[in-house]
């Protein structure tokens, strides 16, 4: 049986750099599994965490919700998971499983969705996380685990809008930020059957893009920039931590298109509502992604060679691996290694 003292890696308050920290196994109950972690993305959710920016954060606060590890204990109503299975963890450790959401299998939206989330009470930034085995995704045999650490949430937060308004093809999809979200969602696009156009306002990714799947890139360096892709999209994801003009933004989609959100900074969008109404634009947000969806995308990224683009580091230097997301020099996902 293994330590009940977990070793992570902790904020002790909103924007500290991250100690190591001990802690106490936390209680375990009748549908829980633990998991001995090997691997755990870095997603900007974290720094985000960190920042205590949702006002939920509790300190000391251990991030990380891109997991991968093996399954070392399993409570006594755990019928799908044995010890000794690799699975992967995404955001979303638990739910109520009884609200209107949970009952119609959208759990990703419950309403308790605020203590859902996987870092709660500690992450993966650690040796060991206990969730809910209802979370715990079995991985498909062969998927690098550094691989499916980064689709836990990077790669089910695009595939989930992109199966809800793109997944039969032949659209024209935009991918607005080709980091750690966007290089997937071009793959997952492209593999969809789409024609993607890249958009970023770093020149230099534009081979990389390509090599995505991405069918054009477009650098994003100005105001006029995206007059070239003006009334071309029928769904743009969002996927940058950055600002950007929302009427060019608007501009850019067919009649009847759709911008999703899926990351975000501080600025408020702006725009005229005019520019929604006359062409009957739709702007929305999405957030992970359901059980069953996670589980599509786990075979969909296998059999259609989703490739994310990862950088291991070793799990002790986690704090250099957040700096480096946060000067915006991750290319494109760091994947920290339990050392
Ligand atoms: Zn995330
Ligand atoms: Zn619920």
């Amino acid at each position: 049986m293994s330590s009940t003292t977990i070793l992570g890696f902790a904020a002790k308050k909103p924007e500290a750099v991250l100690e190591p920290f001990r802690y106490e196994l936390p209680d375990f109950k009748e549908h829980d599994v633990r998991i001995d972690i090997t691997h755990c993305g870095v997603c900007y959710t974290d720094i985000q965490g960190i920042e205590d920016y949702y006002g939920i954060t509790s300190f000391p606060f251990v991030p990380g919700h891109e997991i991968v590890g093996n399954v070392t204990a399993v409570g006594k109503e755990v019928r799908d998971l044995r010890i000794g299975d690799r699975v992967g963890v995404g955001w979303q450790g638990r739910s109520c499983m009884q609200c209107q959401w949970c009952l119609q299998g959208k759990e990703h939206l419950c309403d308790d969705i605020d203590h859902c989330a996987t870092w709660d009470p500690y992450g993966g930034f650690s040796s060991s996380i206990i969730v809910d085995s209802r979370f715990a995704y079995l991985l498909p045999d062969g998927m690098p685990s550094e691989y499916a650490a980064v689709l836990m949430c990077a790669g089910v937060s695009v595939y989930s809008p992109l199966k809800r308004y793109a997944p039969a093809g032949g659209l024209k999809v935009g991918v607005f930020g080709v980091g750690g979200l966007g290089h997937l969602a071009i793959q997952f696009a492209h593999a969809m059957g789409n024609h993607v156009t890249a958009l970023s306002s770093s020149p230099s990714k534009e081979k990389e893009a390509l090599g995505f799947g991405a069918d054009l890139f477009i650098p994003v360096i100005a105001e006029s920039s995206l007059q070239e892709a003006w009334g071309s999209f029928d769904l743009l994801l969002y996927t940058s931590h950055g600002t950007a003009d929302w009427t060019s933004l608007l501009n850019c989609l067919k009649t009847g298109g759709r911008i999703v959100v899926i990351g975000f900074s501080d600025d408020p969008v702006k725009f005229e509502p005019l520019e929604l109404v006359v062409n009957q634009l739709s702007i929305s947000g999405s957030l992970v992604g359901s059980r069953a969806v996670m589980r599509e995308m786990l075979q969909f990224a296998q059999h259609h060679d989703i490739t994310p683009a990862v950088e291991l580091m070793p799990m002790s230097r986690v704090n250099d691996a957040i700096q480096k997301l946060k000067m915006n020099k991750a290319r494109y996902r760091i994947v920290l290694v339990r050392d």
